[in-house]
């Protein structure tokens, strides 16, 4: 099967979040799985500066007038088997070549000609499904996240006799990617497409809204998130048009990147480790505190958070939580950057609890990994999680995830109590509410588990026996695609 994968970022090029590691991964995964996959991308400028042997096979023009043109090149190392991932990247200097973040400028204002940005990867999806590229086409087309949410539209209005099917994952159903109404007039789709069976939402345009009525399959990137956002709770407005879908909505979880996450061969960590043997967890853990200007207390467990600082997050009850974890004799460490106002909270926190408490204010992939590997618990307290990864790279590197029973969090981490011990299902700590005092009690539970060193050393081996790799969903999406072609 040829599939064409349209996303905005792509590990190890381009990364905001779990997306990209999502998009990085899974070209070689289905690769194995028999699936030819080439990416299209966005001419960023990290994107441009990774394509090898970039070379020319079309152009089109946008509706506004722009002159786009595609290239195809070669990311090494992104393939199947290891080989070059064949990507398309759309050269239009007006709309992507400009530094740093992919959305927004320095101030975080989304620039404003966003929807021109992602309407021309949009436009040039449907370039390729009909045709561009004389030498490939794709039989179906993968779309990820409010990005690349235009492209079934756009695809659907397309006056072809074959139509090539579109399937659009939803990685985040917070992020729409809506913009004035007035921005409808760029996006060269007929006047009928701007209404309540169109991408009309609440009189604005609205690039999730057009996926969701014009993809012929969503998914999602766990069950639970599939179900999650059929409620109003977690719908954001969008849950009666995903009822309305239901039959053609599913989930299938995300997976980790062996190749860029493996505790045992991770080349950003100091001492490599594995289930056997972890005398190397010990040692990084050392390394972390003495890193991050924690106190050297080698039996203090380690709580750590690696994410985006936003209440989605769960950054409210982290920071109702703090005396729970300090007070109990364990260390808090944060990584991440978002709200200023949880910046500046976090960082307050930690000034008054020197050699117990450190952030870091900052994105950092190579501290990210040291994290992991080095502390105790990974914490993802989250109000909504479509997915989450950094629970699954905390179980795999013998971090014992604390997470809330919400989204891909409850299908991923099984809580420890006297049957998941016995059975050797436990994996982590799972607390219901979003509220501080349930937090607080996982994190009182984790601290006793903690003192039973054998119980916990047991919950830690399942975690990383269990953490799963991409192979099962590569399964499932080559089996979602065969049903879309068939
Ligand atoms: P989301 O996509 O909602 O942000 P995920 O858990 O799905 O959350 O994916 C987040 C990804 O981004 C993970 O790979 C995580 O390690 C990484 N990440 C998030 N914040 C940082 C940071 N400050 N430094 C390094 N990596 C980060």
């Amino acid at each position: 099967m040829r599939i064409l994968q349209v996303s905005a970022e792509l590990f190890p090029l381009l990364k905001t979040g779990g997306l990209a590691d999502v998009a990085g991964a899974l070209p070689a995964a289905l690769g194995a799985q028999g699936c030819a996959v080439r990416a299209l991308l966005p001419g960023f400028p990290a994107v441009v500066a990774g394509l090898r042997a970039p070379h020319k096979v079309g152009s089109f023009t946008t509706p506004w007038g722009e002159g786009v043109d595609i290239v195809l090149g070669e990311l090494p190392g992104l393939g199947t088997a290891g080989g070059a991932l064949q990507a398309y990247v759309l050269m239009a200097a007006g709309l992507y070549d400009r530094p740093g973040n992919p959305y927004h400028d320095t101030q975080h204002n989304p620039y404003a000609d966003n929807h021109r940005r992602f309407a021309a990867l949009a436009w040039g999806a449907a370039h390729l499904a009909y045709g561009l590229d004389a030498g490939w086409g794709p039989q179906l087309v993968h779309c990820h996240d409010w990005h690349a949410g235009l492209a079934p539209a756009c695809m659907a209005y397309w006056d072809s006799p074959q139509r090539v099917p579109t399937l659009f994952t939803i990685h985040n159903l917070a992020y729409q990617g809506c913009f004035a109404a007035a921005c409808f007039a760029d996006l060269g789709l007929p006047a009928s497409a701007f209404g309540v069976n169109g991408l009309e939402f609440y009189g604005q345009v609205s690039f999730m809204k057009a996926a969701l009525v014009y993809a012929d399959h969503i998914s999602t990137v766990s069950p639970s998130y599939a179900r999650e956002i059929q409620t109003p709770e977690q719908g954001f407005g969008l849950d009666g048009l995903l009822r309305s879908r239901a039959a053609q909505l599913s989930g299938i979880l995300n997976g980790v990147d062996g190749s860029v996450w493996d505790p045992g061969h991770d080349a950003l960590l100091a001492h490599p480790f594995d289930g056997r043997k972890l005398t190397g967890k010990a040692l990084n853990k050392a390394a972390l505190q003495a890193e991050t200007g924690l106190d050297l207390l080698p039996d203090a467990p380690l709580f750590s958070l690696v994410g985006r600082l936003t209440e989605q997050k769960g950054l409210p009850l982290v920071l109702g939580g703090v005396e729970e974890v300090v007070g109990g004799g364990g260390q808090l460490l944060v990584l991440g950057s978002g709200d200023t106002a949880l910046e500046h909270a976090l960082a307050a926190q930690a000034q008054a609890h020197p050699g117990r408490m450190a952030v870091r204010l900052d994105y950092d992939e190579a501290l990210a990994h040291r994290i992991f590997g080095g502390s105790d618990v990974t914490l993802v307290p989250s109000r909504f999680e479509p997915c989450g990864l950094t629970q699954l790279y905390g179980l795999k590197y013998g971090s014992l995830p604390l997470v809330r029973r919400v989204g891909g969090l409850a299908d991923t981490v099984v809580d420890t109590d006297l049957e998941s011990l016995d059975d050797r299902s436990a994996t982590g700590f799972v607390f219901d509410n979003f509220d501080t005092t349930d937090y607080r009690r996982a994190v009182r539970r984790a601290f006793a588990l903690y003192r039973r060193r054998a119980d916990w050393s047991r919950v830690r081996q399942n975690g990383m026996r269990i953490a799963s790799g991409w192979e099962q969903s590569a399964l499932l999406y080559r089996d979602l695609y065969a049903s879309l072609l068939s």
